[in-house]
């Protein structure tokens, strides 16, 4: 299997579901390198141990969200679990809002609950999966 660029984002309320998450998925998360926003990626850090190679992006808030989708743009992630709150609005809300837009652009396999995260990793799809990125070239040439 080849090494996967695996997104991890939570919300303050959300982090807890985050931690227990990754621990119960630990050995799978483990051979992949795990790309987070800053508070989210000290807490995995922390909980998965030194063994987990954590890539901490600034604070969600503070530009975190906008950096996970320049990564985006740049192919540089393959699976995005973004556990966001559903229940508080979110001062970044509008990064937020960019960031799962373009992982829909670039057509990435985004969970954004536990159960989808869950079926993400269970997926026969986790361990080869070509994701085909649609073709914007017309758009690339229209007339403006
Ligand atoms: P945080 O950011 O991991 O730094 O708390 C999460 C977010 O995007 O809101």
């Amino acid at each position: 299997m080849s090494e996967l660029h695996i997104a991890l984002v939570a919300h303050d309320h959300c982090k807890a579901d985050l931690l227990a998450w990754a621990q119960r998925h630990k050995p799978m998360l483990l051979p992949h390198q795990l790309v987070c926003t800053g508070t989210t990626g000290k807490l995995v850090q922390a909980h998965l141990g030194p063994q987990a190679r954590v890539q901490r992006l600034k604070s969600g808030p503070l530009g975190g969200d906008q950096q996970m989708g320049a990564r985006i743009a740049e192919g540089k992630v393959d699976l995005i679990v973004f556990l966001w709150d559903p229940m508080r609005a979110q001062p970044h809300d509008v990064d937020v809002k960019a960031l799962l837009r373009l992982a829909v652009v670039y057509n990435i396999p985004t969970a954004c609950n536990l159960a989808t995260a869950d079926f993400l990793l269970q997926s026969a799809c986790f361990a080869n999966y070509q994701r085909e990125v649609k073709d914007y070239s017309d758009y690339l040439s229209r007339d403006v």
